[in-house]
């Protein structure tokens, strides 16, 4: 049935960006309802071990924080709803939610709607998704026990995801576009020095090959023109993320289509903040993460206060 609640704070997203907004607003005394379509944890849920969340010593799995987090948030008086967000709007002062069963209305929105894998358009990529082809290790690195897999990429993520995978797969091999990581030194020089990983430079996947599943890749390397073909069993694509902003038509993204913030995470629309992976910024980890939702909690409470 639908029907209309308010809130004086909605949070859009679950993940470690609006489950900290959820809990700093409800501490502030804000009457808070997130909304997220999967339930809590948003990219949390593919960590598997979290290493370099200060004071989170020794390290714990994404689920582990994202549960005690979401218990938090709601301990602290957050609302939380599992629903698909289908509308955003703002008239006059206040702003307008849809979703597939309710409709809510706020004087604040905070978007911390994350960023979601990119997909590289191979050829094969499409047909073998969920049959070879995997974004997520934690989720799917278990199927490929004692097997041989590829990781695609150069950054945080593929060097996470091919280490990840060096301890279930018989082999990893690590494919990248380029002679040098994007990944930060400690995860790259990590990766490099691991003998389950052999590391592929300067090389694209010009096809994922196969019948029913993933069989094999067929490799360029762009240094010397030569082709070769790579017997796998599946392979992850790490190229990076795509924001998930398409909601927000009103306010101003960079070329990538991350919303554009200051300091404050306020956007050019009054009342209208945002935290984590959907904002322009230079790092993006969980603890940027959460350290955005705190402040757009702070400042979305603080433009209550002036508004009232
Ligand atoms: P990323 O840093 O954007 O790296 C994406 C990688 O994919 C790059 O190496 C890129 O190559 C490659 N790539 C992109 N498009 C491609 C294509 N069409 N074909 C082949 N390769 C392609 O993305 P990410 O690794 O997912 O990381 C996203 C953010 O999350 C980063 O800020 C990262 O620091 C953070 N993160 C942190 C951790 C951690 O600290 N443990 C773990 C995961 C992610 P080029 O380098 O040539 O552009």
């Amino acid at each position: 049935m639908n029907s209309m609640e308010k809130a004086d704070i909605i949070v859009i997203g679950a993940g470690i960006a609006g489950l900290t907004a959820g809990l700093y607003a409800s501490r502030a005394g804000m009457n808070v309802i997130i909304l997220d379509k999967f339930g809590a944890g948003g990219q949390l849920l593919q960590i598997a071990e979290i290493e370099n969340y200060p004071g989170i010593f020794p390290s714990i799995s994404g689920f582990e924080l994202s549960q005690t987090l979401y218990n938090q948030a709601k301990e602290a008086g957050a609302k939380f709803v599992q629903s698909a967000v289908i509308s955003v709007d703002k008239k006059d002062s206040t702003f307008y939610v849809k979703t597939q069963e309710n409709s809510y209305e706020s004087l604040t929105l905070i978007i911390a709607t994350g960023a979601e894998h990119r997909k590289i358009n191979l050829p094969g990529e499409e047909k073998f998704t969920g049959k070879g082809v995997s974004y997520c290790a934690v989720c799917d690195g278990n199927f490929f026990k004692g097997k041989t897999v590829a990781v695609v990429g150069g950054g945080d993520s593929a060097c996470t995801e091919a280490l990840y995978l060096a301890d279930i797969a018989e082999h990893v091999h690590l494919i990248h576009r380029r002679d040098t990581f994007r990944a930060t030194k400690t995860l790259a020089d990590k990766t490099a020095s691991n003998n389950k990983i052999t590391l592929h430079l300067q090389t694209v996947v010009e096809e994922i090959e196969g019948t029913s599943f993933v069989e094999s890749l067929k490799l360029k390397n762009t240094a010397t023109g030569t082709s070769t073909r790579l017997n796998v069993s599946g392979v992850f694509i790490c190229a990076g993320m795509i924001p998930q902003a398409d909601l927000l038509s009103m306010i101003p993204k960079d070329k990538n289509g991350y919303i554009i913030a200051s300091e404050k995470m306020s956007t050019t629309t009054p009342g209208l903040f945002v935290a984590g992976d959907v904002r322009t910024k230079p790092l993006r980890q969980l603890i940027t993460a959460a350290n955005d939702g705190a402040i757009a909690a702070e400042s979305a409470a603080e433009f209550i206060r002036n508004n009232k």
